[in-house]
């Protein structure tokens, strides 16, 4: 079952020593009404603006709280489904939970911006772009407040439509990033032709921050180079305040990570949003 790669340092499903073995395609099944059933959340992870030194938007990140295998990691899900062919089913979900939760917020005079991840195959469709303005349009939300991440992977498979469809995205007004920016296959030559109004350093270079000269001068030079480019910054990873000290004294934009919260469901997230900016107003 390679497919479900397990991070070690995360406690749920491991695929190695289930008795069970779950067939793929039953745990594709599985996801399809796992959606229908409300065994899938979205949680957000806080996220800081170094300037304002205030949680100023979040994260989405998938959840899936299967019945019988407990966590499913969404590394190991999303894979799969992007390779059974049913991750769009997944955005669709994301997109619109995540654009409700927008709405929610703004009504309550809540301005948080909310980032969700696209994957590569997401870009092939060119229904997206038009999918995303109804549901802004839907549920009244500013186009500001939903942000998207992608990788430079997925430009890579399918250029030119990948290409269009993120252009006609960011057309609408939309904040797009580069997620785990300095690993994989970034490239910049990618960069320069991609419509990107953010990077987000991945954070095997964050998490090194504190004990490692290399990993700082690697970051601190994204984020000369983003901001060269007009782009701003998030350093993801952020695990203690060491790091959090470091990337506000380089200029780093946004900062998220454990050190400041997990990804949180929507109660927690908006305690802790709210309770910080007051403790850090006072
Ligand atoms: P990502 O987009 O790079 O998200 C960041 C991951 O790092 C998240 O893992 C987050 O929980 C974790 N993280 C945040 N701060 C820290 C920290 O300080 N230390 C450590 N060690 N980890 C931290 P998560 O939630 O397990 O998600 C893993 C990946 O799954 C995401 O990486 C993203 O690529 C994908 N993913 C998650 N939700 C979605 C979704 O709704 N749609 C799609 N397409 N992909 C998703
Ligand atoms: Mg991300
Ligand atoms: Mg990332
Ligand atoms: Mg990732």
């Amino acid at each position: 079952f390679a497919a479900l790669r397990v991070p070690q340092a995360v406690a749920f499903y491991d695929a190695a020593s289930d008795p069970h073995r779950p067939e793929r395609l039953s745990l594709m099944g599985d996801l399809r009404d796992a959606i229908e059933r409300n065994e899938v959340v979205l949680h957000y992870q806080p996220k800081m603006s170094l300037r304002e030194q205030a949680i100023d938007g979040a994260e989405a990140l998938i959840r899936w709280q299967h019945p019988k295998l407990g966590f499913v990691p969404p590394d190991a899900f999303i894979t799969l489904a992007e390779e059974t062919g049913n991750i769009h089913r997944v955005t669709r979900w994301v997109l619109a939970t995540a654009i409700s939760q927008l709405q929610r917020w703004s009504s309550q005079g809540l301005n948080w911006h909310v980032a969700v991840n696209l994957s590569a195959r997401d870009l092939h469709d060119l229904e997206l772009p038009r999918r995303v303005a109804h549901l802004l349009t839907l549920h009244k939300v500013k186009v500001e407040q939903l942000r998207l991440e992608i990788t430079e992977s997925a430009v890579i498979g399918e250029p030119v439509i990948a290409i269009q469809v993120l252009r006609e995205l960011a057309d609408l007004g939309l904040r797009i990033a580069i997620d785990d920016f300095g690993v994989g296959q970034s490239s910049l030559a990618y960069l320069r032709k991609l419509p990107v109004h953010e990077l987000k350093i991945d954070k095997m270079f964050v998490q090194g921050l504190a004990t490692h000269a290399d990993d700082r001068m690697i970051v601190r030079s994204i984020v000369e180079l983003a901001h060269r480019l007009g782009y701003g910054v998030t350093a993801e990873g952020v695990e203690d305040a060491a790091a959090l000290a470091y990337l506000t004294k380089i200029g780093c934009d946004h900062a998220q990570g454990h050190f400041l919260a997990p990804a949180l469901d929507t109660d927690s997230f908006e305690n802790f949003a709210i309770g910080f900016e007051v403790g850090a107003t006072q």
